[in-house]
């Protein structure tokens, strides 16, 4: 059976007539859906009957809070979702000065093998649907009763290794009948798929690309990342470019702070001249540890070295703050720990 929330508000208007019912009934539907409704029967405005062969036609998603837990020390709320073949996925919500940001995963694991992520120990278990992506976020706000307005792609996941349903969930949320969160508050993170990044660029969306580069050398980043080796980075930036060239939006680039690996005199250096002359913000990310992984994180003073060895040679970089560290909501730290235990 389809997903409902699956479809767009055109795609439901035509499921509709085909019912034999009127296109405006999408309409009040896709707001019920959108509103986070928890059955068919709470449709108030509709028929009874009409609410009836919905549910026989219909599967209405509503993931069950699993876990919850609220840092202590700046209020990031995570969740851990169990959805209805009880895999569970991981969302965070965020309090930053220019509103309430959700970070959602885009799949059931990851299959790219980063060497220093969590969420992908033990690889790609399934593709989310877009409506369990929008699900991520319709709940995370009513749990919470806080409104969202910003959305990044950052969690468990590869987007871009979803990409039918993720640009389906980019869609939906950005509906002015639905959440209607625009796509200028919506980041998108990748770890390089440079062949899907320059599909992105086609779809000339206004969201905001967010490319986890980590290394400014081959041999290092291939080290770390495996998808370096199917797409190095002169083709990485090729791809870059061309979204750009597309799409006149200043790419992201997240750049982790690993000691001794990543964060050497050199590799600044390296990183300034691959960047000068782009339009391109820098993130840097300190390391977040993570057991199974044997990198560790620059120190503080590394990091600022680093920073003013890019602003030195005009490329603007910040240095991005850990929110949620007493809960591991931070960056490459989401993971199912229901499977350890
Ligand atoms: N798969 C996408 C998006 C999810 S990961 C991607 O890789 O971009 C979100 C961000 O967290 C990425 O920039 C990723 O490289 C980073 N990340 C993963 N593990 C991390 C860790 N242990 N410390 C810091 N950042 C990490
Ligand atoms: Fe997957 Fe991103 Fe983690 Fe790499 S960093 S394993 S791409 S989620």
């Amino acid at each position: 059976m389809t997903e409902i929330k699956n479809l767009t508000i055109d795609e439901l208007k035509d499921e509709l007539r085909a019912m034999g019912e009127k296109p405006f009934r999408a309409g009040q539907i896709f707001k019920w859906l959108h509103e986070g409704v928890r059955s068919f029967d709470q449709m108030s405005n509709l028929s009874k009957e009409l609410r009836a062969a919905l549910a026989a036609r219909y599967v209405l998603t509503v993931p069950e809070v699993a876990r919850k837990q609220v840092s202590r020390i700046d209020g990031t709320v995570k969740y851990l979702w169990r959805m209805r073949d009880g895999d569970c996925v991981e969302s965070v919500l965020m309090h930053y000065e220019h509103g309430n940001t959700a970070c959602v995963s885009t799949q059931v694991g990851c299959r790219m093998g980063c060497k220093f992520c969590a969420s992908g120990l033990n690889g790609l278990k399934r593709q989310l649907s877009a409506g369990e992506i929008l699900d991520e976020v319709l709940f995370m706000q009513q749990d919470s009763g806080e409104k969202i307005s910003n959305i990044v792609l950052m969690g468990t996941g590869e987007p871009l290794d979803n990409y039918e349903q993720v640009l389906r969930f980019l869609r939906l949320v950005s509906c002015p009948e639905g959440l209607n969160i625009g796509q200028r508050h919506i980041s998108l993170s990748t770890s390089g798929i440079a062949d899907k990044i320059e599909r992105l660029a086609e779809e000339k969306l206004q969201i905001t690309l967010s490319v986890s580069l980590h290394a400014p050398d081959d041999e290092t980043r291939s080290a770390i990342m495996p998808v370096n080796s199917a797409y190095p980075i002169e083709r990485l930036m090729r791809a870059c470019n061309y979204y750009f060239d597309k799409t006149g939006r200043r790419i992201s680039y997240e750049y982790m702070m690993a000691r001794d690996k990543t964060d050497r005199p050199w590799q600044a250096e390296r990183l300034a001249r691959l960047l000068r002359g782009r339009p391109a913000h820098v993130n840097l990310i300190p390391l977040n540890e993570v057991a199974e992984s044997p990198l560790s994180p620059s120190s503080k003073d590394a990091v600022r070295r680093f920073q003013a060895a890019l602003q030195k040679h005009g490329v603007t970089a910040t240095v991005r703050r850990r929110l949620g560290p007493d809960i591991d909501a931070a960056c490459g730290q989401l993971r199912r720990r229901e499977l350890e235990t």
